[in-house]
């Protein structure tokens, strides 16, 4: 609010006739209206809706909430004894030490999670469509990275061959279709089937159920998707190339005999490219789309709602994002306030 209030004074402004002393106040209100602007720059996303204890990895996070309103408006803290959500983890868990490397241009900007191959909970797959991290504990991926332009889009129709992903090593559970039936949930697609149509081979991979999470209709069919064909008329209408990376967190009541923990939170970096989506061609104005959304039932439908900045992404996550771009231009890109 305060900030279209803000954008409709600026302009009334432009047009006055006193433009001269005017400006110079607009200039000093500046750092005021950032910081009015994104107040809760420092917490998590979920502060923008509505937290709960499922969306946070750490206790300490939980608690960074609590101690902004000790009203406690979430209702983080049910006995009252100023310590938030106490049976989750005290802390966020530290990054894996990176163990994998890959040549693949999907995760050509850094490996979030440092997913390797020790760690099942934080199993890599790299394949040639996308790399992605997989969790058995979750039952789903956490994160997956792909690059999109012109050449992954044809028009190869949506195969809908959901089917367990028989790249997990031996004596891990595969997650089938079936798992999701009756849960409620959508098989949503983290990779969308729509972003690989150039081959069948390219559109089938995207319906392997390790790129596949437990996603709420009103998410799905609504702001993410909004979002995932905003990113696609960037390709046909200005002919950008994309290097996005989507992923989700936090818990909410298991399905599929507690073998699948549906997240709690989806969120998505898209970063613009006018050529290669290479670490050599980001600099300090490449342009960036960043949102973090419930997995819920009332969602707006405008994805632009949702907007928000990977330094917030990172804190609830734990995770460091686009970390193989040089330190500052990593740092200014991700405490900017996506706006779109
Ligand atoms: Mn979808
Ligand atoms: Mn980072």
């Amino acid at each position: 609010m305060t900030h279209w209030n803000f954008e409709y004074w600026a302009r009334w402004v432009r047009h006055s006739a006193q433009a001269t002393v005017l400006l110079l106040a607009v200039t000093s209100c500046d750092d005021l209206v950032t910081q009015v602007s994104a107040p809760n720059a420092h917490l998590p996303p979920c502060v923008e809706q509505n937290c709960n204890c499922g969306d946070f990895v750490s206790q300490e996070l939980a608690q960074l909430v609590l101690n902004e309103d000790s009203n406690d408006p979430y209702n983080l803290d049910g006995d009252g004894n100023g310590r938030a959500c106490e049976r989750l983890p005290q802390a966020t868990p530290d990054l894996d030490w990176e163990t994998y490397f890959s040549n693949s241009p999907h995760i050509a900007l850094g490996n979030p999670s440092h997913a390797g191959q020790e760690n099942i909970d934080n199993y890599l797959i790299d394949r040639d469509q996308y790399v992605l991290a997989y969790s058995q504990s979750h039952g789903g991926l956490r994160w997956a990275s792909w690059v999109l332009n012109r050449d992954w889009i044809g028009s190869t129709e949506r195969q809908n061959n959901f089917r367990p992903d028989g790249i997990l090593p031996k004596g891990t559970y595969q997650v089938t279709p079936r798992d999701y039936t009756g849960s409620g949930y959508d098989r949503g697609h983290m990779v969308p089937s729509a972003d690989r149509t150039a081959t069948e081979r390219d559109n089938s991979a995207t319906f392997l159920m390790t790129n596949i999470f437990p996603q709420t209709a009103e998410n799905n069919r609504g702001p993410w998707k909004e979002l995932e064909a905003y990113c696609r008329d960037l390709i046909y209408q200005q002919g950008k190339t994309l290097y996005i990376i989507g992923g989700v967190y936090g818990q909410k009541q298991p399905i599929a005999k507690q073998r699948v923990i549906p997240p709690s939170r989806t969120w998505k970096v898209v970063v613009v490219f006018d050529d290669e989506p290479t670490v050599d061609n980001v600099n300090y104005s490449t342009d960036t789309i960043v949102v973090d959304m419930p997995n819920g039932n009332r969602l707006d439908e405008q994805w632009q709602t949702y907007q928000t900045s990977i330094d917030r992404i990172e804190l609830a996550t734990g995770y460091d994002l686009l970390s193989d771009i040089p330190d500052a231009i990593q740092a200014e890109l991700e405490a900017r306030q996506s706006k779109h």
